[in-house]
């Protein structure tokens, strides 16, 4: 789906019947009434059927606004992790296997991967790749599940600047900065630990900054379908500082606003003033 499209449009695509469950929930009653997370997903709440047609405001430096509007997606709970950590034998078949592809590129750059400086240095690199993206080994449903509980709190909670470190899936370089989250909770609140464990768990994988900000938000108000969930995150692009454009102190700015976040501009103001991230 390109960017330039309406909500509207969401709605016309051939892909999705009219009949969906998730855009034409047969029971509204049913929906307003769940709470156990661990439910199927046939009944929807009011703010997952919002996340499934979210739309995220891109920003760089808080200029060149644009809108994205994404097509229906499957849920970020049920997601499964992507790749096996468990045993010892698996991660060294792993880490063998990207060894032998760093030996070809240190062959393939002009380099001579015998020389002493580079002896271990494909090993080094697997290893650290394997670190780098040790997402694909974690499923947020296991970082959300023994951290939920209910609670009466209606007010706000904002945890900010958090570190994150990720790769680019464009050109596999690092890109790092903050992320700031708040939601309001529905009887419901998250570990404050775990929102940190949820940005880890997400930038730890090949990403572009745009969907790292729609994951955290959605993990979020899928582990507790709170009122609302809002999430900006800063950074800076290697790809953007190292290569051509070399804008050295530009950032990127990205935001993802669900619920009352996105409807109420007040509580939306005082999400970005108490989220506020200070320039790194
Ligand atoms: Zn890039």
């Amino acid at each position: 789906m390109t960017s330039e499209q309406s909500d509207d449009d969401i709605f016309l695509d051939s892909t999705i019947s009219k009949t969906d469950p998730f855009f034409f929930p047969s029971s509204p009653k049913s929906v307003t009434t769940k709470r156990n997370h661990e439910a199927s997903h046939d009944t929807i709440s009011p703010l997952i059927r919002q996340i499934k047609s979210a739309s995220l405001s891109i920003g760089e430096n808080g200029e060149n606004e644009r809108t994205i509007h994404n097509r229906r997606r499957p849920s970020v709970l049920d997601e499964k992790a992507l790749r096996e950590a468990d045993t010892e034998t698996v991660r060294e078949q792993r880490i063998d296997a990207i060894s032998r592809s760093y030996q070809g590129i240190l062959q393939s750059i002009g380099e001579d991967p015998s020389r002493q400086g580079l002896l271990k240095t494909a090993k080094r690199a697997a290893e650290a790749l394997v670190f780098f993206t040790k997402g694909y080994e974690q499923s947020i449903r296991d970082v959300v599940s023994d951290a939920i509980f209910d609670e009466e709190c209606e007010n706000m909670v904002v945890v900010k600047e958090i570190d994150m470190y990720s790769l680019c899936e464009h050109h596999m370089v690092p890109f790092f900065g903050k992320v700031s989250v708040g939601y309001l909770p529905n009887k419901r609140v998250l570990g404050l630990s775990k929102i940190a464990r949820i940005v880890e768990v997400f930038s730890r994988r090949l990403q572009v900054q745009e969907r790292l900000t729609r994951q955290i938000a959605e993990a979020i108000a899928e582990a507790i379908e709170p009122r609302g969930v809002a999430v900006i995150i800063e950074c800076l692009h290697m790809c953007m500082i190292m290569r051509g454009a070399q804008k050295v102190n530009s950032r990127t700015t990205t935001s993802a606003m669900l619920g009352e976040f996105r409807e109420d501009p007040k509580t939306r103001e005082e999400f970005l003033t108490l989220g506020r991230i200070k320039p790194f």
